[in-house]
């Protein structure tokens, strides 16, 4: 299913009264309900809780000026990946609404939120001479050593430096928070699962890689789902919840088994065959959108 984020979120929003900034702490199911805690001190009471607050993966902020430079090399768009030519990939998520501004920001610019991630092949750490100390527990570590592949396997020109600039604003210490890595959940390997009035759905009971645009498809599918089997609810039957489960454990497993799998593929490395074989398909493609934009130019101003 393809969704517009933009509509696809007024869709949500039509109707439901949301309360912004309040952040669940805590839960506790009764017999009759669930209590459910927020941070800022209030309480609430409900029959069912459906949680479908994710698994939490590191975003970082970037401030205008940035994303002007990056929309200049890339376009206005959602999602922007770039291949180096020694098998390396850059891949970034932008979210197209700005946040609040950030606190003690001097130019006092809006900001974007943005997910980055940076792939290598593995091969490369097993060269003697780029051994080099990185903690997965020290971000400030794993960023250095990301700024310094790219620096190595990209050529200095405009987008290597946007990319080092863009590295350089991801957290350096880990937040007060315990930090969440991105990653995938099978849930089906999740052995205490029980159904109780506290339900799981989205990325909270199946996160998983992004490489298939799976998440988000099975997190709406989830809804359908559960909002069906809501409507047998009453105060002493809650086995829908069950149902519901049994189907979505069964559904999610295989995608993020699949999108696993597909990861797993695409991080391989290719040898030297493959590399010529893909670097030429992406010289044609890269022809072909020149020629087909030195086209639409042609016609459209005439
Ligand atoms: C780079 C990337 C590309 C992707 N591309 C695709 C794609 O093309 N197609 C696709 O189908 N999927 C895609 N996905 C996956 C998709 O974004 C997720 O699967 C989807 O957003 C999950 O929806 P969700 O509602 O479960 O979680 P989210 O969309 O993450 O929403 C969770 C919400 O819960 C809130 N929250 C968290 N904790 C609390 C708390 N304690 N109290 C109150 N609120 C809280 C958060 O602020 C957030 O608003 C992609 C993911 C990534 C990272």
């Amino acid at each position: 299913m393809i969704t517009y984020r933009d509509r696809l979120r007024d869709v949500l929003l039509e109707d439901v009264p949301v309360q912004w900034n309040k952040k669940c702490i805590e839960y506790l199911e009764t017999k009759e309900g669930v209590w459910v805690s927020f941070e800022d001190g209030t309480q609430e009471f409900c029959n069912i809780l459906v949680g479908a607050d994710r698994i939490n993966s590191p975003n970082i902020s970037i401030p205008k000026h940035l994303m002007d430079k990056a929309n200049k090399i890339h376009g206005n768009v959602l999602a922007r990946k770039t291949l180096g030519t020694k098998g390396d990939s850059t891949f970034m998520m932008i979210r197209l609404i700005p946040i609040k501004q950030e606190q003690n920001d001097e130019k006092n610019e809006p900001h974007y939120r943005a997910t980055l991630v940076y792939s290598y092949t593995s091969e490369l750490d097993n060269v003697e001479s780029e051994k080099v100390k990185v903690d997965d527990n020290d971000p400030s570590s794993v960023i250095e050593h990301v700024k310094r592949l790219i620096r190595t396997l990209r050529p200095d020109c405009e987008l290597t430096n946007l990319l080092l600039e863009l590295w350089d604003l991801a957290p350096k210490t880990i937040p007060n928070d315990p930090i969440k890595m991105m990653r995938d959940i099978d849930p089906m390997s999740i052995k205490s699962w029980s159904s109780s009035r506290v339900v799981l759905l989205g990325d909270a009971a199946h996160a998983m890689s992004p490489i298939l645009g799976l998440g988000a498809n099975n997190a709406i599918q989830d809804v359908d789902k559960l909002s069906q089997a809501l409507l047998k609810y009453t105060d002493d039957n809650i086995s829908f919840i069950e149902e519901y489960d049994k189907e979505m454990l069964k559904r999610t497993s295989a995608d993020v088994l699949k999108s696993r799998n597909d990861t797993f593929k695409i991080s391989t490395p290719l040898g030297p065959f493959g590399v010529i074989i893909r670097d030429n398909i992406l010289k044609v493609i890269n022809v072909m959108i020149n020629f087909y934009s030195f086209a639409d130019n042609l016609i459209f101003k005439n």
